[in-house]
Formats: structure tokens, C-alpha cells, sequence
């Protein structure tokens, strides 16, 4: 089933901007870019719901803050600062989320939040799809959550914090979000390294 692309968090507290500086994002659209071409970030068709998003951290010192591809806009080959948002504030536990750009903040946004919140020095979270990865991954029993939790919940939020526990980097793979996998870094060169090393062995 895909149920990607419905947002779940509370949406009140977006404020509509302008396009974000692309100090923000620059260097995350690189990885998209490459991502994107692999067909890790994408959009089902004929449903046409978009899948796949990134993040980066901005800093932690007032709060966690990050900036994160916009919802719905996995079918764009290339991003600019019109398809990016900020992330500037959340509480899991109601599910809300503070946010600012042109575009509101993925879907998931709230689950990269999660891992940010892990510990201090992860600064990269990628979460991409793939049927294959997915379950080769399933199949070779990396860290997972449970079937029966769906993406962009505060039970995902909480299964994601349990598996990274102290963890800087990995991946995990959702079983109960088809194709999903999470790859989170303490730099997006770490972090896309280790999507790629799934490509290579998986696809
Ligand atoms: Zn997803």
C-alpha cells in the first residue's frame, strides 16, 4: 500500500515565506540530485504521490533546527530554494511541528526530527524508497521497526529513537512503511555514502 505523502502532523503552526537561501540547501540538493537519479527519491505512478526526502541540521543551539525537502516534491529531477523548508521547532509527543518556507515540510519531517534528537552529533538524515533495498534489508535483518507502525507518528518517532539508541550513524529500514529505509550521519557525505552502499550491494 503506498501511504506516502499524507501529512500527519499538525499543520497550524507553517508560516508561508519565500524561497529559502541557498546557503540552507545547496549542499543537500547535490545529494538529492544523485538520489533522485538512482530513483531512491521519486514518485509512484499512476498514483502519483511522491516518495523520498532529506534533511540537514542548521544548528541546535535555541532547539533543533533543519532544513528538509518540501512535501511532494519527489517527482522534481532538480529543487530550488521554492522546494525546501525549515524546520524550527517541534514537539513529538503532539505531534506538532514549526515550520517556515514557500513549500510545508515533508510528510516525515517529525521522524527526522526523532533522529536529530538521538544524539547530538547525527547532522544528516536521508530516507529514501526502494522495494529491493527494502527487503533485502528485511531479509538481512538490519535495525527495523515494526510492522505495525506506520510512518510519521509519534510510535515511529519512538521505534526510530530506540533503534539509533547511541548510534552517530546507520540505517533502518520501516516495515511498516513499504520501501522505506532511513539513513542518518554525523555529515551528508556520510550519509549518502551509506544509501549508496546500499545501492551497490542491493540493486
Ligand atoms: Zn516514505
Amino acid at each position: 500500500m503506498i501511504d506516502d505523502g499524507v501529512i500527519k502532523y499538525d499543520r497550524s503552526n507553517f508560516s508561508h515565506s519565500g524561497p529559502l537561501n541557498k546557503d540552507s540547501w545547496g549542499d543537500l540538493e547535490q545529494w538529492r540530485e544523485k538520489l533522485y537519479q538512482l530513483n531512491l527519491i521519486g514518485e509512484y505512478l499512476p498514483e502519483k504521490v511522491g516518495f523520498g526526502n532529506l534533511s540537514k541540521l542548521l544548528t541546535r543551539e535555541k532547539g533543533i533546527q533543519f532544513v528538509i525537502t518540501g512535501t511532494q516534491t519527489g517527482k522534481f529531477k532538480n529543487l530550488t530554494g521554492d522546494h525546501y523548508s525549515q524546520v524550527e521547532g517541534y514537539d513529538l509527543e503532539h505531534m506538532k511541528l514549526f515550520s517556515r518556507g514557500p513549500l510545508e515540510p515533508s510528510s516525515e519531517a517529525l521522524t527526522h526530527a526523532a533522529v536529530y534528537e538521538s544524539v547530538s552529533t547525527i547532522s544528516a538524515v536521508f530516507h529514501i524508497h526502494s522495494t529491493k533495498i527494502w527487503k533485502e534489508m528485511i531479509d538481512n535483518n538490519y535495525d527495523a521497526t515494526p510492522e505495525d507502525v506506520p510512518y510519521g507518528t509519534l510510535e515511529m518517532a519512538t521505534c526510530v529513537q530506540e533503534l539509533i539508541a547511541k548510534k552517530e550513524s546507520g540505517t533502518i529500514v520501516m516495515k511498516g512503511h513499504q520501501d522505506g529505509v532511513i539513513a542518518y550521519a554525523t555529515t551528508l557525505d556520510e550519509c549518502g555514502k551509506l544509501i549508496l552502499d546500499l545501492a551497490k550491494k542491493f540493486l
